[in-house]
Order: C-alpha cells, then structure tokens, then sequence
C-alpha cells in the first residue's frame, strides 16, 4: 500500500509498505477513506517533535471503515464507518479512567499515531486499543462531516470544556486556523455573550467574518484596545490561546481580565517567559495541556444534530498519490487552504 513517510529531518515521502496487520487482541485494521494534513504533522518534518520514529507513517486526522478487528475488540465490527483517535489510550489507567486520556500510562499512550507507531496518511492503518480509538460514525454524518472529530475539533472540544465558559462572559479567541476555527464552534455551543477572535490573515479574517457573523473580529495590533472596549470588566473573561507565538502568548494574558481563565491550546516551538511579577495581581488561571480526546462519541452526536460542522473547513481535497502537493500548499498557507482532505484509497483498492 502507499503510505506518506517521515524519512528524515525535513523529509517525507510517499513509499509502498506492506498492509498493517492485527499485533494485539484489541487492534483494529482501519481502511482509510479520508486523511488530512495537520500542523503537527509539520512539526515532525521539522524536527521540533523529537519523539517522533523515522520511517513511520505520518498523519493522525483519518476517517474509514473497519477492516478486521482482534480477538477482544466489542465496540466496532468490520465494516463500521468509524473516526479514528489521535490519541491511544488503554481506557483502564488512572489517567484514563478520570479523563486524562492524553496521559495515559500505556507504552503507546497519548499521541502515539502518525509519530511514534504508523499512522493514517496510508491506504491502512493499525489502531491499538480500538475500542478506545475509534467511534462509529452515524449513517447520517457523511466522512467529510466527521474527517476532524478526532483530533482538531476534539481539541477544540477540550479546550472549550476546560474553560468553564458561562453565558456571561466575553471569551477571546487568539488564532482563527483550523484549531483556532474548530475552538470557535464549541465555544459558540457554550453561548457566551460575546466572542472576539483575533487574526492576522486578511484570508483568515474573511474567513471567518463570512462563516461566523455574529462573531467580532480584532487584529493582534489593534487587540487589546479592541478587547478593552468590548467587554465588561476591563478584559476578556476567558481567553484562549491557539496561535502559538511569543506575542499571541503575551496577548492572552495581557488581554485577559483580572481572575480570568487563560486556557492554552497551542503547541510552541520554543520556551517561553512567564513574566510573573507583570501579572502580579491579576490573579489568572492557566489550564494548558495537549488534548484530551475522550469526547468523540458526543461530539459525532453533535455533528449529527447539526450543532457543529466543520465541512467549510476543507478548502482543498485530493488523492494519496497528489498528498506532496497538498503538503505544499498547506505549509505554505497557499490559496486560501484550511485544511485539506486526502483521498486515501487508490483505484486498485476500491
Ligand atoms: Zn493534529
Ligand atoms: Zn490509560
């Protein structure tokens, strides 16, 4: 089968594998139908992820149909459309069992697929733990709808979770891409009073001002002026940070009202300073973390209900063999692209 690459710093390339084939009693064998490219994925090109295995197969955002599943497997049959996990998680550790999927104990736990074990940027992928790992997807939800349920909108999910959003506040957003989008959708079910996102990309701006009209809308010079005049109590009530720079970092907690809730959603590339004697007396909460991806099944039940759609997110689609391209286009930021959406089956395996 094909199977997009890590080769080396900077390299990945699309090579013929072998199938993947069931290793333990809980794995599942998915047939990938849709993938999609993720900001991660870049991070492991450029060698800011240091865990992740040349040689593997890239890619964590894939929808498809079971295939075989092992011995001990009960929640997916062959033949069931499912979303598959960005994170592996055994469901039976301390972690898991309150939530903390993402800290899972196992050896495999956390982000595991497409980093450390081979991942869904392939005609097939093995999924450890499948009754933790996937989630059948309603007959009435099409792959598209559910494509980013298990890794870009479950973090979007979390991060909204985590921050205890009321109908009160003025939430701040920092960063309208894909995550920072998919964070604006599960805010807006939490119906705060108001949302500002903060965006630089005149694209991304318009972007959002044509999908999410009631939604306002700031530029990072303009931010905290912006922010202040906007809301009612000398800051943003919730503010969350998926940006990821230095400056997007500051702006969040220095945009954010005293006693505020400053949840972090993005992943820096560097360390950054906590200047605590400037925040002195503001008294924040930071919640910060990597997602905890154990909210699938509600979120497809969100999706079915038609409270959430991320379809105006897949700007681009093409198939396996065109995926170099599409890596081009998207690290690049070229015409417009959100996300795209691979086509991972090739004509033979249809
Ligand atoms: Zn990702
Ligand atoms: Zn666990």
């Amino acid at each position: 089968m094909l199977a997009y690459t890590y080769i080396e710093h900077g390299k990945f390339e699309l090579r013929e594998k072998p199938e993947p084939k069931i290793t333990d009693a809980r794995d599942a064998i998915v047939r990938v139908t849709l993938g999609s490219i993720c900001t991660s994925d870049l991070h492991i090109k450029h060698g800011s992820v240091p865990r992740a295995v040349p040689g593997i197969t890239v890619g964590h955002e894939m929808v498809g149909v079971v295939e075989e599943v092992g011995a001990e497997v009960t929640s997916v049959r062959p033949g069931d459309r499912v979303t598959v996990n960005v994170e592996t998680f055994c469901g039976e550790c301390f972690f898991c069992h309150h939530g903390y999927v993402n800290n899972c104990t196992d050896p495999n736990g956390g982000w595991a697929l497409g980093c450390r074990i081979d991942g869904g940027q392939a005609e097939y992928v093995r999924v450890p733990y499948a009754d933790q790992g996937l989630n059948r997807i309603p007959d009435t939800v099409s792959d598209e709808q559910a494509l980013f349920v298990g890794d870009v909108l479950a973090t979007g999910f979390w991060a909204t979770r985590i921050s205890e959003i009321t109908e009160k506040d003025t939430i701040l957003l920092i960063g309208a891409g894909p995550t920072g989008i998919c964070t604006l959708l599960c805010s807006m079910l939490k119906n705060p009073k108001r949302i500002i996102v903060c965006e630089k990309s005149p694209e991304r701006i318009q972007f959002v001002r044509e999908h999410y009209p009631d939604v306002l809308i700031t530029t990072p010079e303009n931010c905290k002026e912006f922010v202040l005049q906007n809301s009612d109590h000398s800051g943003a009530d919730v503010v969350l940070e998926v940006a990821g720079t230095e400056d997007s970092f500051r702006m969040a907690w220095d945009c954010a009202r005293p006693n505020a809730i400053v949840t972090i959603v993005a992943l820096y590339d560097k360390p950054l300073l906590f200047p605590l004697p400037e925040m002195y007396g503001k008294n924040l909460t930071f919640k910060t973390g990597g997602v905890d991806g154990c909210d699938c099944a509600e979120i497809l039940s969100l999706i079915e209900e038609g409270k959430i759609d991320t379809t105006p997110l897949i700007t681009h689609r093409c198939s396996l063999n065109e995926i170099e391209e599409a890596y081009r286009i998207f690290e690049n930021k070229l015409d417009g692209v959100i996300k795209v959406a691979i086509v991972c089956q090739t004509e033979s395996n249809k």
